[in-house]
């Protein structure tokens, strides 16, 4: 059950003027070029050519793992879902997947702004086939919904600390009576044990987060992987915790003007800054007279 506290932001005044998101450590994983670029002001575009569907994809997902709860029975923010007469428990879910994917729209506004209805909803139709079986299903009810259903969490919490420089949005806040456990909710493929490197790092920077602003010791997290229904809980170990405050050490250099190399395996093919990238390079070549 979701609950929401009445500001979505715990931390300090310095929630106006935090510069470094916790998403700019995953950028910077990704390339730490992206950061750069986004630095400058320069925008990415929303939509990647060709990439639509992914993204609808992903918000579709992502707004389903906000509803685990519904699926299961249990109490959204609105009370209990009313079951129609006749409606199976199979059904049910695949009805409330449909429920949510019509309020994407709304929701997502302006991610979707200019994304054919057409295309919304053939993607719509498509996850749910996919998702919403009964092993899917079950894979839900056996995972994270147990303690989700048991304590409740707080979507989309943004945590900030000024110490630390950093802020971040914790999709889920999970409280077990003193403990606080963030949870983050994927859409890609899932690792076939742990979680991927990025989640490690993303989870230690929430975790120093919660820590300075809830006082506590964060010792684990959560990755949903919600397509696969997957749930994997994750020890934050002290090397996750040095690498995040590596990685942040180095996006405030580069925030404050540094220009870094291309990650290794950066995705240059869907990248919206590739002219500016290259012209970056040719201006370096000629300057260094390669
Ligand atoms: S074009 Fe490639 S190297 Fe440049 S910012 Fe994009 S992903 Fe990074």
């Amino acid at each position: 059950m979701s609950t929401p506290e009445e500001s979505d932001v715990t931390g300090s005044s310095f929630a106006g003027t935090a510069t470094i998101n916790v998403s700019d450590l995953t950028q910077y994983l990704l390339c730490p070029r992206l950061v750069y670029f986004r630095a400058k002001g320069y925008e990415q575009d929303r939509i990647v050519k060709g990439k639509e569907r992914g993204m609808i994809e992903r918000i579709l997902l992502k707004e389903l793992a906000f509803n685990l709860d519904t699926l299961s029975g249990g109490k959204d923010e609105v009370g209990v879902r009313e079951r129609e007469d006749g409606e199976e428990e199979g059904e049910d879910a695949r009805s409330i997947i449909d429920d949510i994917v019509d309020d994407i729209e709304r929701i997502y506004k302006e991610e979707l702004e200019g994304v054919k209805r057409d295309l919304i909803v053939a993607v719509k139709r498509d996850i749910v086939c996919g998702v919403g079986t009964d092993e899917w299903l079950r894979k839900v009810k056996n995972g994270l919904l147990a303690v989700e259903e048991a304590q409740g969490y707080e979507r989309e919490q943004m945590v900030v600390s000024e110490k630390l420089g950093m802020s971040g949005s914790v999709d889920k806040l999970i409280r077990i009576d003193e403990e606080v456990i963030p949870c983050v909710i994927k859409t890609g493929r899932c690792p076939e044990f742990s979680v991927w490197r990025s989640e490690r790092v993303q989870l230690a920077a929430y975790a120093m987060l919660i820590e300075e602003v809830f006082e506590t010791t964060v010792k684990r997290g959560f990755v949903e992987y919600i397509r696969t229904a997957e749930f994997r809980e994750l020890q934050i170990r002290k090397k996750d915790r040095a690498l995040a405050l590596q990685i942040l050490k180095r996006v405030k250099r580069i925030k404050r003007g540094a220009f870094p190399e291309k990650g290794v395996h950066a995705p240059c093919d869907t990248c919206s800054f590739i002219a500016r990238c290259e012209t970056r390079k040719t201006l370096l070549s000629k300057l260094l007279g390669m």
